[in-house]
């Protein structure tokens, strides 16, 4: 292998103008609580600590010590706190970094961080320690993405996708990926840059094979990319069926049987409820079109607009025929336009009539009798829902890397993308050195996806979602 081949990514340079100045922000949200903490960072965030706690000289690194917390111009105390300081590079952003923890509630960290901005600090922008973070080599953009799902996340399955990309697991995969491009890019280089060695030219062959096996190994990666943006939004999961089918049940039922509830809003319009719910910990958002029940006459198409809103937007739907009652031409002109693989046909009420054999075949999608009233079926319905929506990154949880952002499903379509240009212009006998510019472009969409090379604009996307402090 050629030494390019081994070339790690460049650390980053520090190139943003922000980067110069200190600044300071509560780290932990507003609210009653026992503890806050404030950060500081920049080169002058030991003078700006200074100047509130000038008890603090001699404190050593990585050490607490209990100050009192004074306003820079009138002296006066407005909290005792734990001050830690982690001189760079030894700290989370990379720079000299101060962290106070004081009293919670609203006023006291409040009051301390006015007196931080008093004692020279600068408010600090959403995300701006990561950031900084990411801009001094600490951590890749894969990882503060990571770092922002930790927070945001509320599924214990996005929370591990989350826990192994921010310990680089696909950040290492994607590394990988683009060193075996660069292996195959350098092999011909070789051969063009050394041709009167007496080694003979590189087989074709034994290039294409390389790149094929990284182009299977893309694809894979991408495989998990539609159900691993799902962990962030929850999947789209629409009840539909007639009035009275038992829907309103089961949407309670589904929700009763979970304890963790995440959010109940009223959905955006009169005529929908929605809400979060995890089911074995993956994420779903339930929603009852409520508002087909009360106007029969327009049920009939399902004609109603949010609720063909909804079924346009779901990623899943759950039909209810109750048990018992023979489809109508209306249940199945409905299932006859769905896609089976997103649909889940429920007979409710099952505790009221069994479901006939004859029932069953009268509709092609395979279904799951459930009485909501008791329970009974629940789990399966569970399952069913479950192999639906995540069936394809359900079982090692965390232990492989997903693709969880269009961010990284674009750059991987475009390293796709590219690598089998490379093998079609092979396939039309364009000259090996001329084809290997699709290489040099999908190790470049590789390098972008891990923040080797990246442009503000990316960086504003990628850290404007961030909370303040973080
Ligand atoms: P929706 O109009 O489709 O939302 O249906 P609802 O959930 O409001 O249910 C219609 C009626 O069926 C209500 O009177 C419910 O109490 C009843 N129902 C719903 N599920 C069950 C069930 O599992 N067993 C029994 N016995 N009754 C049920």
């Amino acid at each position: 292998m050629s030494p390019r081949a081994r070339r790690p990514i460049l650390p980053r340079m520090p190139i943003s103008p922000l980067a110069s100045d200190t600044i300071a922000a509560i780290a932990t949200p507003p609210g009653r609580g026992a503890v806050a903490l404030l950060r500081v960072s920049g080169p002058g965030a030991f003078g700006v600590l200074r100047r509130i706690a000038p008890g603090l000289d001699g404190i050593p690194p990585r050490t607490q010590r209990l100050v009192a917390l004074r306003h820079p111009e009138t002296g006066e105390v407005l909290d005792r706190g734990l001050v830690t300081l982690f001189p760079a590079p030894g700290s989370y952003t990379g720079e000299d970094t101060a962290e106070i923890s004081t009293h919670g509630g609203v006023l006291t960290p409040q009051l301390v961080l006015d007196a931080l901005l008093a004692a020279g600090a600068r408010a600090a922008e959403p995300g701006e320690f990561t950031r900084r973070a990411y801009l001094n080599g600490k951590l890749d953009l894969l990882q503060a993405e990571a770092v922002a799902d930790l927070i945001d996340g509320r599924s214990r399955a996005l929370h591990r996708a989350a826990v192994h990309q921010m310990e680089r697991g696909l950040s290492r995969r994607i590394e990988e990926l683009r060193g075996a491009v660069i292996s195959a890019e350098s092999l011909i280089a070789y051969s063009i840059d050394f041709p009167e060695e007496d080694e003979p030219p590189v087989p074709p062959e034994r290039v294409r094979a390389a790149v094929a096996d990284v182009l299977r190994r893309i694809e894979a990666l991408l495989a998990t990319a539609p159900e691993g943006e799902l962990l962030r939004e929850g999947a789209l999961t629409v009840l539909a069926g007639r009035p009275n089918s038992g829907k309103s049940s089961l949407f309670n039922a589904l929700l009763g049987t979970e304890r963790a509830i995440v959010t109940e809003i009223p959905g955006t319009t009169r005529d929908a409820l929605e809400a979060s719910v995890t089911l074995d910990g993956y994420p779903f958002r339930l929603v009852d079109t409520a508002g087909l029940r009360d106007t029969a006459d327009r049920v009939e198409g399902m004609g109603i607009e949010v609720a063909r809103r909804y079924l346009a937007a779901a990623d899943l739907v759950i039909f209810c025929i109750e048990s018992g009652r023979e489809p109508g031409d209306d249940d199945r002109a409905f299932l006859a336009g769905r896609d089976p693989a997103r649909t889940v046909v429920v007979r409710t009420k099952s505790d009221l009539h069994p479901v006939e054999a004859a029932d069953e075949a009268a509709i092609a999608i395979p279904s799951v009798s459930i009485a909501a009233t008791e329970g009974t079926g629940l789990p399966a319905l569970r399952d069913r829902l479950l192999q639906l929506a995540f069936g394809h990154i359900l079982g090692d949880p965390g232990e492989a890397p997903l693709v969880t952002r269009e961010r990284h499903a674009r750059a991987l379509r475009h390293a796709r993308d590219e690598i089998a240009s490379f093998i079609a212009a092979l396939d039309e006998q364009v000259p090996m050195e001329l084809a290997a510019t699709h290489l040099r472009a999908a190790a470049g969409a590789m390098e972008d996806l891990i923040g080797a090379v990246t442009v503000d604009d990316v960086l504003d996307r990628v850290f404007g979602d961030f909370c303040v402090g973080k």
